[in-house]
């Protein structure tokens, strides 16, 4: 596997609107009008100008909503970031793998973020919540992806985990490099 040894990978416990980032990445729906998990935390604690910005998308770019394992940025309103990249995680399924989806959100919104020259970014166990996936699988996908895909200007990536067995799997799943 590829690590750009300028890219840490980094692991706390916590309440990713309490980070002090360049993008914090949110586990948003589709609709891209704001939900339950880190997407209605995100929308309460940054305010009124995301969710802005997340109606004037669909309004242009994004009609349908956004797909799921596709990313978007708009500003961070009152959190301490520059950005919020939403990304749209898949739902968990037992009958279809839906593992390159997944991926597809961390590899998605490390390229916006690279794009809008982001050092630091912020992660949730995407998908892992309200949609069901279950958490060592997501946190292998998780680790794995932003260890082959995170590049400069990138040179941290710090996954924000809520809970003691969501870090537990991620610190696992990072000592065993993904
Ligand atoms: P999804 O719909 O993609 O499953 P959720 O927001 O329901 O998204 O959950 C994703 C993960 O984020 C879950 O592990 C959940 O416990 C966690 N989570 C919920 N709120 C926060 C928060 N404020 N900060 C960090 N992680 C959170």
């Amino acid at each position: 596997m590829r690590t750009p040894e300028t890219v840490s990978v980094t692991l706390v416990r916590g309440d990713i609107t309490e980070q002090t980032v360049d993008v914090i990445v949110n586990a948003a729906n589709s609709s891209l009008l704001g939900g339950g998990g880190v997407d209605g935390a995100i929308h309460r604690r940054g305010g009124v100008d995301i969710l802005r910005e997340c109606r004037e998308l669909r309004a242009s770019h994004y009609g349908k909503g956004l797909p799921t394992g596709r990313a978007v940025a708009t500003t961070a309103g009152r959190l301490d970031a520059r950005w919020v990249v939403h990304t749209v995680g898949p739902v968990w399924s037992g009958a279809e793998d839906r593992s390159a989806l997944l991926a597809s959100c961390y590899r998605e919104s490390l390229r916006v973020a690279a794009e809008l020259g982001a050092r630091t970014v912020a992660f949730p166990a995407i998908s892992t919540g309200i949609y069901g996936w279950p958490m060592d699988d997501g946190a292998r996908i998780a680790v794995r992806t932003v260890l082959a895909e995170a590049v400069p200007p990138v040179e941290e990536v710090r996954f924000v985990l809520f809970d003691a067995h969501a870090y537990e799997e991620f610190r696992e799943a990072l000592a065993g490099r993904g």
